[in-house]
């Protein structure tokens, strides 16, 4: 039993001969149409690799039948653990506690709806095996996904690669496969705003990208809206740079520089032709323009604020209620 009892603990490593391949990592909400054809094709995917793997999923609250179903699922030489968490904690959460759970010599992380499609594991671990300890998967298309989704996407990406000191691939989501190694960087990781895209990215290695098609959900709806993919987008560039802070300095630097600038152009026509000092209008202009700049930095610094306060709390990042092994119906030893 570990000292926490509601977090999951860490399994022990097991020498490699024993070791799991493989985990593939596949955290859901209320995916209960798409989830039986997930698993046979995740499976199926993993036959291809003769080795026994493992698979976890994690229900991340679930209000449907999605937990009833999954415990449901077993394989003949693949090993499938399910853990539910006691609410819906978010993707980054239920996925941070799949790599706590992971005990193979890599892990996959894979959307339960079937848009990153199992059948790249192959060469995902080919690459692997030749050297790479992260394979990130780049999105050739998206299908299914409107014009304002790409955009926007497209437009975070920009702003992301300019923001952070570490590099982000454009295109490429969470579906990527993780050495052994890397995985445990990252569950080393205390940080409960938990920015996937920027921790995956944050460790380094030896990284390979591959492509592949992104394809449309295969059943269900999807889980984001705009106001959750801005909060992201936020959480994103406030937990992994201190840029907007430097930008609210220099915009109050620049400010400062124009008025006094302003300030002497006004008392040379005052001082050489009398003019008499004009301007409502402006006079209102730069008070809205300075408290634009105000509020705007203000705001800023309550980001960074409250992440801290977040931070500070220690709080864990997930609740684990249930927990069940599928382990695999035929022995290894016979493979
Ligand atoms: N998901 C999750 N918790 C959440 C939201 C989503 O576990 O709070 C899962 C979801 O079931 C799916 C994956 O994360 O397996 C990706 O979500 P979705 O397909 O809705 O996102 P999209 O592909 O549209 O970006
Ligand atoms: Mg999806």
């Amino acid at each position: 039993m570990s000292a926490v009892p509601y977090l999951y603990k860490a399994p022990t490593r097991k020498p490699k001969s024993e070791q799991a391949l493989v985990s593939v990592i596949i955290p859901f909400l209320n995916e209960m149409d798409v989830l039986a054809a997930c698993h046979e094709r995740v499976c199926r995917a993993l036959d291809e690799l003769g080795q026994h793997c493992e698979i976890i999923y994690i229900d991340d609250g679930s209000t449907d039948l999605s937990w009833r179903l999954v415990k449901t699922f077993r394989h003949t030489i693949h090993q499938v653990q399910c853990l539910r968490l006691s609410r819906n904690f978010g993707k980054e959460a239920a996925t941070s506690a799949g790599l706590k759970a992971s005990t193979a010599q890599c892990a996959i992380l894979l959307d339960a709806d079937l848009q990153d499609p199992p059948e790249c594991i192959k060469d995902m671990v080919q690459a692997w095996r030749e050297g790479a300890q992260v394979v990130e998967m780049q999105r050739k298309a998206r299908h299914g996904e409107n014009f304002l989704k790409r955009f926007s996407a497209h437009l975070f990406y920009k702003l992301m690669s300019k923001m952070s000191d570490q590099p982000i691939t454009e295109n490429v989501g969470d579906f990527r496969l993780l050495d052994q190694k890397v995985v445990a960087v990252i569950n080393g990781l205390p940080e409960r705003t938990r920015f996937m895209k920027g921790l995956l990215a944050w460790p380094g290695f030896k990284r390979t990208i591959l492509q592949f098609d992104r394809d449309p959900r295969l059943a269900g709806t999807t889980k984001w809206n705009y106001p959750k993919l801005i909060h992201l987008a936020l959480e994103g560039i406030t937990s992994f740079s201190t840029k907007p802070l430097r930008w609210a300095t220099m915009a109050g630097i620049f400010t400062s520089l124009s008025a006094f600038i302003m300030a002497l152009v006004i008392l040379t026509k005052t001082l050489i032709w009398g003019d008499p000092v004009t301007g409502y209008p402006s006079t209102m202009l730069m008070i809205l323009f300075l408290g634009g700049i105000q509020l705007l930095s203000i705001g800023v610094l309550g980001e960074y604020v409250g992440r801290l306060f977040i931070e500070s709390k220690q709080r864990p990042l997930y609740v684990l209620m249930e927990e069940s092994l599928n382990r695999p119906t035929f022995a290894h030893q016979e493979l």
